[in-house]
């Protein structure tokens, strides 16, 4: 069914999402190669696409905002990806709020009726069952993330690439909350010549400092406490070792998964001799919620 009101248009089939985006074709603003606005637009692109697995928070919204910035037209998808999800993970309590979603992207300055909200079910992204063929992270899946997760990155990119076929779009914009799936999605991007630019953004953060997730709905009010440890390790400073260090007695009150000091581009460990800006990404269990956080730090100074 396609509903099309005040509120975005939203539409679960790749039939209704193909006659929506047809719509949004017609409606473009044409666009010389490499211009960057026009007299009708100042925005540079004609469709962003937001790919997200619903459960929105202020993070989301923001990625909303920006692709509205972007370009004429907003598509952003909701999708549980049962792909990215090892079978001990958190695949059937994940928390699913489609309409409360859709309230949300109607707020000011996210979506009109113009813009399309594609919540497809698994049997639409997956019609023949699990894919045969895949993307591989490479050796950007193998560390962090893909030793504790094996397999989440090659399944996250592959829904990516998936979902990029399906919404057409010329930009696409993913959180730096997830480091590592956004360095993984910039590099196919290059590696397979996918003709998108990929734009991230800041990490929305609480008052208290927690990074915005949806898993924090999880939290007990005492999980919600030692939780903050994630947030407070990013605040170590020092050489290599001693941040690495900082970082783990931060979250002492956290069962610690990892602590990563990494080049932000190859995700390769920096040396304990290093100087200069790394990646500092932390994942931690509290009680039964696997949390992630990561900034950008100066190592050696
Ligand atoms: P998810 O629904 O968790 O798959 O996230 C969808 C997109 O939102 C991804 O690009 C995330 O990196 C981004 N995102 C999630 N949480 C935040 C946050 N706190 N700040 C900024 N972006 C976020």
């Amino acid at each position: 069914m396609t509903t099309q009101t005040t509120t975005p248009t939203l539409v679960h089939t790749r039939e209704e999402l193909a006659a929506a985006l047809a719509v949004q074709d017609v409606q473009a603003v044409p666009r010389t190669e490499g211009q960057a606005g026009t007299a009708h637009t100042a925005r540079p692109y004609r469709r962003a696409v937001v790919m997200t697995m619903g459960a929105l928070h202020a993070g989301h919204l923001s990625l909303v905002a920006r692709a509205r910035e972007l370009a004429d037209a907003v598509v952003v998808t909701i999708f549980v990806n049962p792909l990215q999800f090892s079978p001990s993970e958190d695949l059937s309590r994940y928390p699913r709020d489609l309409h409360r979603d859709l309230a949300l992207l109607s707020g000011p300055g996210l979506l009109g009726p113009d813009d399309v909200v594609f919540a497809p079910g698994p049997e639409v992204v997956y019609p023949d069952g699990d894919p045969i063929v895949r993307v591989s992270a490479g050796s950007i899946g193998d560390v962090l993330e893909g030793v504790s997760r094996p397999g989440h990155l090659d399944g996250v990119l592959t829904v990516v690439l998936k979902l990029m076929h399906l919404t057409r779009p010329e930009v696409a914009l993913f959180g730096a909350k997830d480091a590592q799936q956004l360095a993984a999605v910039r590099r196919m991007v290059r590696d397979l010549d996918a003709p998108v630019t990929v734009v991230g953004a800041p990490i929305v953060r609480d008052e208290d400092g927690i990074a915005l997730s949806s898993r924090n709905a999880y939290l007990s009010d005492d999980e919600r406490r030692r939780a903050l440890g994630l947030s407070r390790a990013l605040h170590a400073r020092g050489t290599a070792d001693e941040i690495r260090a900082g970082a783990r007695r931060a979250m002492r009150e956290t069962e610690v998964d990892y602590v990563g000091l990494v080049d932000p581009v190859t995700f390769a460990e920096v040396p304990a001799d290093f100087v200069g800006e790394a990646l500092l990404l932390v994942a931690a269990t509290v009680g039964t919620t696997r949390l992630i956080d990561n900034a950008v730090v100066q190592v050696g100074v």
